[in-house]
């Protein structure tokens, strides 16, 4: 089976290349063509355009950062729907609007396409690894289908309903573990301000019911002071963003998931919209004159 893979970026240049070493045919495109190289060394095929994928490919997925790039990449002059043939299957893997989602799945329902979405969650390691889980919105045969396309990718993978709930698993994913993040780093600012060592903190909480994945990051980011990304702030923006445009959609109300955004929003406004998502730490360390850090080992 021909793959086509759009968006060969930090999450991306691992999924696609673990779709090649699975032994499927693989043709690329991305904005740059220089993220391609590794996977075109590789024996990657490289397409010039979207539409150029959708040409050459049945299956094609996407790995998007906004639903504005999905929707230049499936709409634009030489998008992908210049390209779809009856019988064609589109997978996002973008964190995306559910309703963007929807809409390209019912444009696309028209010309005979099959649109599923597909987001995953387990960050750029994850994806390296092939440890990704996978939330499937849409046609469950046709998720079964493709089925050995996702265990290239992933190893938890979820069918979660009609297209569009995938994206909705993910937002609500991404908007708990977005508050665990923010509230991490004003409870390690506080404890250490507060006279405990960092490690002592991160001891007693790993074993307590503040435990969270984001904390459980801090040897490897926060205490070497290792901000890089991994998983940037901006696109955590993005997605808080998302699920609180969901939450107007279902009236249903998200105060801490606004405050969530103002976290991330001052961290932008900070100049830090680059860095990895635990650099939300960084200006209350600045405002308070601590620092969660340990020396390197
Ligand atoms: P990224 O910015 O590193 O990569 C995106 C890639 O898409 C880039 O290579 C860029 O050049 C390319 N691109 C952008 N617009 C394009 C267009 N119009 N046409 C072709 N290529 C285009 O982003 P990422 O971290 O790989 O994230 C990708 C998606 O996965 C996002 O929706 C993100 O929210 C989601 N996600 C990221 C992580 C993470 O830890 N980074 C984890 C889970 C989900």
């Amino acid at each position: 089976m021909k793959v086509g893979f759009i968006g060969i970026g930090g999450m991306g240049k691992h999924m696609s290349r673990r779709i090649l070493e699975a032994g499927y045919g693989l043709t690329v495109h991305d904005l740059r063509k220089e993220a391609a190289l590794p996977l075109l060394e590789k024996g990657a095929a490289w397409a010039g355009s979207p539409r150029e994928v959708a040409e050459a490919c049945r299956v094609v997925i996407s790995s998007l950062p906004t639903p504005r790039s999905v929707e230049g990449v499936v709409y634009g002059d030489k998008g992908l729907k210049a390209g779809w043939k009856e019988g064609d299957i589109y997978v996002d893997m973008s964190t995306n609007s559910p309703s963007t989602v929807r809409k390209i799945a019912e444009d696309a329902k028209a010309m005979g396409v099959t649109v599923l979405d597909a987001p995953v969650s387990g960050g750029t390691k994850g994806a390296e690894q092939g440890t990704l889980t996978i939330m499937v919105g849409g046609d469950p045969a046709t998720a079964g289908e493709i089925e050995g396309i996702f265990k290239a990718m992933g190893q938890n993978i979820y069918p979660v309903g009609d297209v569009g709930c995938g994206n909705v698993a993910k937002l609500v994913n991404n908007m708990i573990s977005l508050a665990c993040n923010s509230i991490s780093a004003e409870g390690f600012v506080l404890g250490v301000k507060g006279g405990l060592h960092p490690q002592v903190l991160w001891d007693i909480i790993s074993r307590s019911t503040g435990d969270n994945w984001c904390m459980e990051q801090y040897p490897q980011t926060t205490f070497r002071g290792h901000f890089e990304p991994g998983f940037r702030v901006s696109l955590a923006y993005k997605d808080i963003g998302l699920a609180l445009d969901l939450g107007e959609e279902y009236a249903v109300p998200l105060p801490v998931g606004q405050a969530v955004r103002k976290d991330l929003e001052d961290t932008i406004a900070a100049g830090l919209g680059d860095k990895g998502v635990d650099a939300v730490i960084l200006p209350l360390e600045e405002a308070t004159g601590v620092k969660v850090r340990l020396p390197e080992r």
